[in-house]
């Protein structure tokens, strides 16, 4: 069993900076989320978009946001455990245990649910025969990608997801092709421009317009029929990854005894975004309260909030004061040591 202070569901921008602010306070941090890479939203939809409203960023592209965060949060080491969902929920009395649907026990002394818009299940193709293949050369996100050295794979989708992977994997993989229903891509202009590049290379094969019609193979992929141009082709390949972008679910909060409201857990934002359970917090775009903006640093204030209220909760014979890393620093758990050498302070009148 996996211990930490404080559990976290959710690594997106939320989840990854409470790493930062639970890391300040001295507390450990274990995060939990179904997808197989940190950012949540950020890295799974729109890595390549620029925000503008983070403060003190004119402009971040997402992406950029979210290695800076991964950054930021290094010194305080915090453990992970992804492409697994938090499925069960086990209340004991120094803290929660949570199990994944790989079967991993994680204990936190409290837990800080930051899970955005839910769970993210795959939104997958409507054809018969796809559950026999699922892991068995059918796969829906992309956890470990030395499995695709050496090999044959077919990339199916038009997003940022799709096109990412197809440039990723063209690196390693025998043969890439990407298919995509229509001949626009929606992925960022950048991304579309490496596609048509690597197809006049002869890197990767491109195929347009063009539906996944069905999976063939006993008991592994071994190739796939599309639809193209109103022709039938069959392509042999190891693997078929449908990236056709993900749908929110809620299902598992609302199994645990959360007050739910809209899809949302109701917290109490007049003092630390505690839920009605005690122990249990949750902040970012998955909580709701009279005024909720769904925004990154909106993520960011409640992290910093709830974490001050759970080491309170975690230390009650310890007395908690706020400190500026200006003055106070920042002591990562790895050694390192951020301070400022001399501090200069112009004085206020
Ligand atoms: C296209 C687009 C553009 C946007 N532009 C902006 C912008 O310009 N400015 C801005 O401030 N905001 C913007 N947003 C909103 C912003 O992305 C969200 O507010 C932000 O991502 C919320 O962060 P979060 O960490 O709370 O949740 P998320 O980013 O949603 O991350 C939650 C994570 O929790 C995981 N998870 C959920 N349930 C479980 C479970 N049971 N087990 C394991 N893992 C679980 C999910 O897999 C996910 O990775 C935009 C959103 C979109 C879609």
């Amino acid at each position: 069993m996996i211990n930490t202070d404080i559990l976290i569901i959710g690594a997106g921008p939320t989840g990854l900076f409470t790493v930062f602010e639970a890391g300040l306070l001295g507390m450990k941090c274990h995060i939990i989320d179904s997808l197989g890479k940190p950012g949540g939203q950020c890295s799974e939809i729109y890595p390549k978009k620029p925000i503008y409203d983070i403060p003190a960023h004119p402009e971040i592209l997402a992406g950029d946001l979210i290695n800076n965060l991964l950054k930021q949060i290094k010194p305080f080491n915090p453990t992970y455990s992804l492409g697994q969902t938090a499925e069960k929920l086990e209340k004991v009395d120094d803290g929660f245990i949570v199990t994944t649907n790989k079967g991993i026990v994680i204990k936190g002394k409290v837990l800080a649910i930051a899970g955005g818009l839910g769970n993210f299940e795959p939104r997958k193709p409507s054809i018969d025969n796809i559950l026999k293949f699922e892991d068995k050369g059918l796969q829906y996100k992309i956890i470990e990608k030395k499995i695709f050295k050496g090999k044959k794979v077919v990339i199916s989708g038009g997003g940022d997801s799709a096109l990412d992977w197809t440039i990723e994997l063209s690196k390693i993989a025998k043969k890439v092709t990407l298919i995509h229903r229509r001949n626009q891509f929606r992925g960022a202009v950048d991304s579309a421009n490496q596609i048509q590049k690597l197809k006049d290379e002869g890197v990767i094969d491109v195929i347009t317009p063009a539906t996944l019609l069905k999976i063939n193979g006993d008991d592994h992929v071994k190739n796939v029929e599309l639809n193209h141009n109103e022709s039938k082709l069959k392509i042999d390949t190891d693997f078929i990854i449908p990236l056709y972008g993900l749908v929110p679910k809620m299902d598992v909060f609302k199994e645990w005894g959360l007050n739910i409201d809209k899809n949302a857990i109701v917290v109490n934002n007049s003092k630390d975004y505690s839920t009605n359970i005690k122990g249990i917090y949750a902040i970012g775009d998955i909580n709701t309260y009279p005024g909720k903006l769904k925004l990154i640093l909106s993520g960011f204030h409640e992290a910093a909030v709830m974490c001050h209220s759970a080491y309170s909760l975690i230390n009650p014979e310890k007395k908690n004061t706020l400190k500026y890393t200006t003055i106070s620093g920042v002591k990562g758990f790895d050694g390192s040591v951020k301070k400022a050498k001399k501090i200069e302070i112009n004085s206020i009148r």
